[in-house]
């Protein structure tokens, strides 16, 4: 019964003969997390495209040769991680980092539009002022559906800002990866925690993709929800989508309000409690319900939400002045945010990390319950990625054998119904 095929799943679309070996596991497992890498490597072969429910899939049109699927299966993040720690600290759940610090940025502008502290987007700007990057590469929201994502070239701070703000729907940044190196800049890239695993491979294996890409920025990330939930919080707005002239997922104000512009003026919102807690986290994918690397441990800095806690321990959504929690992962990332709080675009306070666990209980669960939830989908014969260097056991570990034994069999149990994905 456990090894009945997944329904519902958002297919790898192989029209090609013979299809690439890694798509075809890819497809079985649903394991794709929609980055555009295999796109952006082979353009002329793999493209990416909309698939239902409203995830990013790649479409191979031309069969890979044998160098391809190698290197397919070393950078694409659907197949596996590997994590080095190289003499830096390696929390069990956090992965390595040199300095963990809370911050924001000091352009009022910017940490107002910003998803929490607008740190990211004060480090963006300070990349580009300082003359350490001609350009960066990010997401913003896509002009002709307001609740999608494109991918945006920034060079000024206008750009860096159009851009603030988490956009809780697909991204494929990578996907046009080689087009972006042929231009010979030097770019920062912004990008989920599987778009960083995948562009740190490659910058490893390619000096021009190296030189093209010399800084990896990234964020805290629960999962991608699909457009089918970006749809959803619209619907709850009372929002038609065609009416809708802007839609924001959060950030003016920390958290933000999940916010629709309409096309006569007017705004309809909700709380980020609501959006993300009671709507868009229920239209995850797969992929990133098995993610060992939430935190982005393949970059050089990363931000996150600072929440505030309560008495209890749990994180505060009330609304603030946003504070982002910066964490540099390199020697190049620390020596990043040091120059950037020398030239006065982001002010630093101390973090202590004994408190991240309590503030980030999605990441803190997802890492806890991840190793049962492996086991299951193997016992279940559906492939799984191969993970190396992110302590799985130990994180096991930190949860009470119950739960353990609880996510092992709410797994096999959604398996074999063959509904793994909850989507609407
Ligand atoms: C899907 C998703 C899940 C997240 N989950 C968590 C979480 O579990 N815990 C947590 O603390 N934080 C999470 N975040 C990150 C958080 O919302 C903030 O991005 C983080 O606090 C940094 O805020 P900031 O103000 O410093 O960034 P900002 O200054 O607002 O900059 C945000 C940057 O992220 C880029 N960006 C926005 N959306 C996307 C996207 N979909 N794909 C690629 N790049 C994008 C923008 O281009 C911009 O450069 C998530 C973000 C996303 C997009």
């Amino acid at each position: 019964m456990v090894s009945e095929p997944l329904a519902n799943r958002t297919e790898v679309i192989v029209t090609a003969s013979p299809p690439s070996n890694n798509l075809r596991r890819i497809a079985r497992g649903d394991l794709c997390a929609g980055c555009g890498a295999c796109g952006g490597m082979f353009p002329d072969r793999i493209t990416m495209e909309m698939a239902p429910p409203g995830f990013l899939r790649p479409r191979q049109h031309a069969p890979l040769g044998a160098a391809e699927e190698a290197a397919l299966s070393r950078f694409c993040p659907a197949l596996g991680q590997k994590v080095e720690a190289h003499g830096r600290p390696d929390h069990v759940l956090w992965g390595p980092y040199l300095e963990m610090r809370t911050g924001w940025a000091t352009d009022p502008g910017l940490r107002f539009a910003g998803a929490s502290g607008g740190a990211l987007s004060g480090l963006l700007l300070h990349l580009l002022e300082s003359g350490e990057v001609e350009a960066v590469v990010q997401i913003a929201a896509d002009p002709e559906n307001p609740i999608a994502n494109r991918t945006v070239i920034s060079r000024t701070r206008a750009d860096i800002l159009a851009a603030a703000g988490s956009r809780y729907a697909p991204s494929a940044p990578l996907a046009q990866l080689m087009a972006l190196v042929e231009t010979g800049r030097r770019h920062a890239f912004v990008g989920k925690p599987c778009d960083v695993v995948a562009l740190r491979a490659l910058t490893e294996e390619c000096p021009e993709i190296a030189a093209a890409f010399p800084v990896l920025l990234s964020f805290f990330c629960a999962g991608v929800p699909s457009e089918t939930g970006g749809r959803a919080v619209l619907r709850a707005l009372g929002a038609e989508p065609e009416k809708v002239a802007r839609f924001r997922y959060r950030g003016q104000g920390w958290p933000g309000r999940a916010t629709a512009t309409l096309t006569d003026g007017s705004e309809r919102s909700m709380s980020y409690h609501d959006s993300w807690g009671g709507i868009l986290s229920n239209h995850v994918q797969h992929r990133c319900k098995i993610c060992a690397d939430g935190t982005g441990k393949a970059a050089d800095l990363v931000c996150a939400d600072a929440w505030e806690s309560d008495a209890q321990g749990y994180p505060v959504f009330d609304e603030a002045d946003g504070v982002s929690l910066i964490v540099s992962r390199t020697e190049l990332g620390e020596r990043i945010l040091q120059d950037a709080v020398a030239a006065g675009r982001i002010r630093v306070a101390p973090f202590d990390v004994g408190g991240l666990a309590a503030i980030q209980p999605g990441q803190r669960e997802r890492r806890r319950a991840l190793l049962a939830r492996l086991l299951a989908l193997r016992l279940a014969g559906q492939p799984v990625p191969r993970y190396a260097g992110l302590h799985l056991r130990a994180a096991a570990r930190q949860n009470p054998v119950l739960r353990n034994l609880k996510n092992f069999l709410g797994t096999l149990r959604r398996v074999a119904r063959g509904r793994l994905f909850r989507r609407k």
